[in-house]
């Protein structure tokens, strides 16, 4: 008889914390929906929209079926296609570049700067070229990439850039907050990023009211007006239910921000009163930046990761390696012609990394039975003091 995959007791994921906390407002919402049978658009993803333009201090917003078609939209808008090149990191989820390849456009990446796992500026110059037509820096794990150094080198190339931020709703750089920090941005609502729904859905904020419109028009099968094609766009419209879900849980964003933050910070006097610094990397916050930690990815030696993950799975301690194979090296991408070693950071770092359990309502009390876990496993190794050893 097999049993059923038992739930780690520190998850590295736990979405029913979150609805146990706003059942009472999402129940009746539902049920009211239910009763309204309008299921597609309508005023609640026009009211999400409104809502998360606010929120991130933009002009207009664009609700869509998926981050990955958030990230479609403004290149399909900006006429990208065959013989185009867009560039981006390769250490990041596979939307990113797989977006680029749908288009027939050629997806160029640029290592990552190591500290922050983002898009390293110095290195974007060298892969311009006559073909580049934008560029898509990845906000990721919740901080934002370095977009000054970026943005200035698009403005002096004639470049757009996209925001991958589906893992940064309400990151801050420089006193400003992603969605506002490049020509488009795309949101995932996909349940596990810091705004999730119930299923799939996405967003793009803009400053540009004509890029707005035509994404709206694109999103509908390029429909304008009804049973009139002037292009051919998709099917990707954002579900009412979704809309109305995050419109609830939209007012509790902040607050889980902060949750995320303080959990963050307890994981950092947790690793350095256990003596764990010299022996494990945590994620760096850069000066300008407000992190909103998508995911704590800590960073230990590549013969350590994957024992160590195990070592956490046996204490009942959930993980998730975000992510083991950077882009340049799947399979589907072959025909780059790509090897190892082009990118010697992304491949780094998918040696490297660990994201550790985070989420907003995860208690001190299990945070510290994470590094816990952490330390047992380096004192086990002789590559931490024992604890009478530490005391003496
Ligand atoms: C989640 C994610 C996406 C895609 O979003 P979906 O809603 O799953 O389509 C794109 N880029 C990054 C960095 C992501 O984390």
């Amino acid at each position: 008889m097999t049993r059923p995959a038992e739930t780690p007791s520190v998850p590295a994921l736990d979405l029913k914390a979150q609805y146990r906390a706003i059942r009472d407002e999402v129940e009746p919402m539902i049920l009211e929906l239910m009763e309204s049978q309008q299921f597609v658009l309508g005023a609640n993803v026009a009211g999400l929209e409104e809502e998360v333009a606010a929120y991130c201090g933009a002009s207009h917003a664009v609700g869509c079926a998926s981050g990955t078609d958030a990230l479609l939209l403004p290149l399909m808008a900006w006429g990208i296609g065959p013989g185009d090149e867009v560039i981006t990191s390769p250490f990041t989820f596979f939307a990113t570049a797989g977006v680029i390849w749908r288009l027939g456009a050629r997806p160029v990446f640029v290592d990552i700067d190591p500290g922050s796992y983002n898009l390293d500026p110095s290195r974007l110059a060298d892969a311009i070229s006559p073909r580049t037509r934008a560029i898509i820096p990845v906000h990721l794990y919740g901080q934002a990439a370095d977009m000054d150094p970026i943005n200035a080198i698009a403005a002096d190339r004639g470049l757009k850039v996209l925001e991958d931020a589906a893992q940064a709703i309400g990151a801050g750089y420089e006193g400003k907050r992603a969605g506002v920090l490049g020509h488009a941005s795309a949101f995932s609502f996909y349940p596990s990023k810091n705004l999730g729904g119930f299923g799939d859905g996405g967003l793009i904020t803009t400053e540009d009211a004509e890029l707005a419109s035509r994404m709206k028009r694109l999103r509908v099968h390029g429909m304008e007006p009804k049973y009139y094609h002037a292009e051919v766009g998709l099917n990707s419209r954002l579900d009412a239910l979704q809309a109305a879900v995050l419109r609830i849980k939209l007012r509790h964003l902040d607050a889980w921000t902060a949750g995320r933050r303080a959990l963050a910070e307890s994981y950092r006097d947790l690793f350095e009163a256990a003596g764990l610094l010299g022996l494990v990397t945590l994620p760096t916050e850069l000066p300008g930046r407000v992190h909103v930690y998508n995911q704590f990815v800590i960073r230990v030696d590549a013969e350590l990761r994957d024992p160590l993950r195990a070592r956490l799975s046996e204490s009942q301690i959930g993980s998730e390696i975000y992510y083991p194979i950077p882009l340049h090296l799947q399979e589907c991408f072959a025909p780059l012609g790509h090897k190892a070693g082009d990118f010697p950071a992304s491949e780094r770092a998918a040696g490297e990394t660990i994201a550790l359990p985070m989420y907003p309502e995860l208690p001190t009390q299990a945070a510290r039975r994470v590094v816990e876990a952490v330390a047992g496993f380096y004192r086990d190794r002789g590559l931490l003091p024992s604890r009478r050893e530490h005391a003496a």
